[in-house]
Formats: structure tokens, sequence, C-alpha cells
């Protein structure tokens, strides 16, 4: 069976890994300040803060914004329950809005959506491909929204508007007008969590890039603090004379990313626009070549003038099936020792959400995405020969249920 992923291995990161271990500091220390600092210099946002994963991270900044009860927060149908789990946990309402072609989140959707209520809009770069990010920074700013803004702490009062916090769990070196993404919008948290681009096995970031009216550095901070039981020092600071004592400062949580998590992620990051991205495009250019002649298949958009990809993973979707279809495809794919897999079932699809009386014919396009989207193997070691096998299996299964059902 061709698997539908695999981590590639790295003699280096094994050698990090023995230095780490060697070294006698484990958790948070200068590995991980050293990978934020890399990181942000990739990315050029302002500040970055390495979290446990991009999960943890997302809530952290919902926190840190005071989402809770009362509040809600717009974001795409189309993602993994991650992204809306996270609003739940603060206790506000998760307003689901539609998709565009392209997969990412509908602009004209989400201008529907905005309230009152809105505090928060959480974009997701679906597959890799960064939203259209001036059309949702302009549409925060838009006057009559900002004066429509209630806020109800500090931070809401300085910011005066929608925060957008991405979801770019998918889109590490993607680039849109120029710009990398963590550079596009207000926060951007990625996960490096094992099937994610660049990995640490579990992991995650989130990119500040707060306007010059706030102080980044001290975001970072008070971030630090607060993903470290409220500590106002972390393990590396207390081991110096006379800095055994610390306080508490509130009530923070515990989702610290440990140096041996930085340690391979640094490795990742070394070898990430030269090696991983060049090998992830060729896959996709691969695809789609064989792909895009063929008239039942829509391939994805991957590459443009004015946005790249970090082509995370190859949403194929075939044209005029239903989704019953779709998964005897997949059967057949399966049968032919292929390995795919769908991005995504619609948050609103999941019982806990429907629990909440979501549905997922309220999101048409989404919906219409989903039931003809067949996701395709992508990772730095497959071969042209896995690729062949992959094009030939899913062309002859397509061919055959569509004989089927002709
Ligand atoms: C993977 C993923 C997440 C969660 O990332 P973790 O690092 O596992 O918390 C969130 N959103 C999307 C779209 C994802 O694909």
């Amino acid at each position: 069976m061709l698997p539908f992923y695999k981590p590639s291995y790295d003699p280096d990161t094994v050698k990090a890994l023995d230095e780490v271990l060697q070294s006698g500091w484990l958790t948070t220390g200068a590995r991980t300040k050293e990978f934020e600092k890399q990181l942000t210099a990739y990315c050029g946002n302002k500040n970055t803060i390495c979290v446990s994963a991009a999960t943890t991270g997302l809530e952290l900044m919902l926190r840190w914004f005071g989402v809770g009860d009362g509040d809600e927060v717009i974001l795409p149908a189309y993602t993994y329950s991650a992204t809306a789990n996270v609003i739940i946990h603060c206790g506000a309402k998760p307003v689901f809005v539609d998709s565009g072609p392209d997969f990412n989140l509908s602009m004209k959707e989400v201008e529907k959506a905005i309230t009152s209520a809105t505090k928060v809009i959480m974009p997701v770069d679906f597959a890799g491909l960064p939203c259209d990010y001036d059309s949702l920074n302009e549409l925060v700013a838009r006057d009559d929204l900002v004066a429509m803004w209630e806020s109800k702490n500090e931070i809401q009062e300085h910011l005066g508007r929608i925060l957008i916090l991405s979801d770019s769990a998918h889109s590490f070196g993607g680039t849109y007008k120029g710009k990398t993404v963590g550079s596009l919008t207000d926060i951007s948290v990625f996960s490096f969590h094992a099937v994610k681009n660049l990995t640490t096995g579990e992991g995650g970031a989130i990119a500040l890039n707060l306007n010059s009216k706030f102080d980044n550095k001290a975001i970072y901070n008070s971030l630090n603090t607060n993903s470290l039981h409220g500590q106002t020092k972390d393990a590396l600071a207390k081991t110096k004379n006379g800095e055994w004592r610390y306080d508490v400062v509130n009530a923070g949580y515990k989702c610290n990313m440990t140096d041996i998590q930085a340690a391979i992620g640094l490795v990742e990051l070394a070898k990430y626009e030269k090696h991983t991205l060049v090998k992830r495009k060729a896959i996709f250019d691969y695809y789609t070549k064989a792909f895009e002649k063929l008239e039942w298949a829509e391939v994805p958009e991957y590459s443009s003038e004015y946005r790249t990809s970090s082509c995370h993973i190859y949403p194929l979707r075939i044209r005029g099936i239903e989704e019953m279809q779709r998964d005897l495809i997949i059967e057949r794919i399966f049968s032919r020792k292929v390995a795919v897999n769908v991005h995504f079932q619609l948050v609103p699809m999941m019982s806990f959400y429907k629990g909440l009386g979501y549905t997922p014919e309220s999101y048409p396009v989404a919906f219409d995405n989903y039931t003809r989207e067949i996701t395709l193997p992508v990772y730095t070691d497959l071969s042209e020969s896995d690729m062949d096998k992959v094009i030939a299996a899913v062309t002859e299964s397509v061919l055959e249920e569509l004989v089927v059902n002709a």
C-alpha cells in the first residue's frame, strides 16, 4: 500500500536530538528561543511565540483578546474541527460561512455574517493557499464596521475593530503579494503537527503582527507567562542564582514548546525553503500536469501571480459526481493499493456541531467541494513512480465508476 503520508527521515534531526538530550536541558530554553527568532525572520512578522500546538495557540489568542460569552467568531465551515473547538472552549459562538471555488472562505459570506457581536474572524488557508488578506484586512477596517465596534476590554478598545486570527495550520511558507504567511494580517497561527509541512512531532507557533499601536514584544512576554501557568519566570530563568522566587499572576495555561521539539523544528526550517517547498511544488506540478488535461478532473489553484500555496495537501475534485460516488471511487483507489483521504468533512457535519443545530446544507459551495474532493498523497519522499501509481489508480478508479454510472 502506498501510504497517504510518511514523515521524512533526516540524519541531521537525529544529530540535533542527540545534542539536545546531552545538553541537560529538555524543556523550553535556548533552542525554543532560537527557533522563534528564525521563524520571525522567515515570515517577516514582528514576534513569534512557540506553543504546544496550533490548537492551544489559537485558544491562547482568543483568550488574550477576551473572547467569551455572547461573542461571535466567524470561520469557514470547511476546516478541521480544531478551528471551531477553541471558540467553544472560550464560551463564544462559532459562526460558520461558506467557501469560494478556491476552498477558502468566501469574502461575500464573511461580510454577510458580521454582526455587532462579531469579535474575531478566523480565516483558514486551506491546503496552504493564503486567503484574500487584502480584502479581509480592508473589511475589518471599514468605517461602518469600526463605528459598530463595541469593546469589552482594554485590548479590544486599543484595536478598535474586529481581530483577524488566521488559522495558518496549512500555510507555513505560503506567499501573498510578495509577503510570507505570518506577516499578512494581525495574528497567524501555525501547526507543526506530524503531518504538516514543517513538523516538530506536535507543536505550533503564534506569529504576532499587530499594528504599531501595539507593543508586540510586550504581548510576546505576556503570552510566555500565560502559556506557562501564569508564572513570571520560566524554568530556565529560575535556574540562575537568586532567581528561585517567582510569582503567578494569573491562572495561566500549560502549552509551551519544549527544546526537544524546537531542535527538530530548527533542522526542518533550515531545509524548508530550498528543499521541502521545492519538492512539494514539484509534486503538485506533476499531479496537475497529469490531471489538467482530463475532462473529469478539477485541479486545485496553488500558484498564481499574486499568491503561492505552501503545497500542503493536493485537493483534487471530480466533476459532476455525488458524495456516494466519491466514496466508491476512494474504495476503488484503495483496492489499487494507494491510500487517499478527504479534506475536510465540514465541521457542521460532526455530531457535536449537528447537536448545536448546525447543518452542512447551509454551506452549499463547501458541501459541494466536500462531496467531490479526494486528497492525494504529498510528502517529500514520494518518488515519480509513486506519483505515476497514484495517477493511474485515481484515473482508472474514476473511469470505472463513471462507466458503472453511465
Ligand atoms: C492540523 C490543523 C489544526 C490543528 O493543529 P494542531 O497543531 O494539531 O493543534 C488546526 N487547523 C487546521 C486547518 C489544521 O489542519
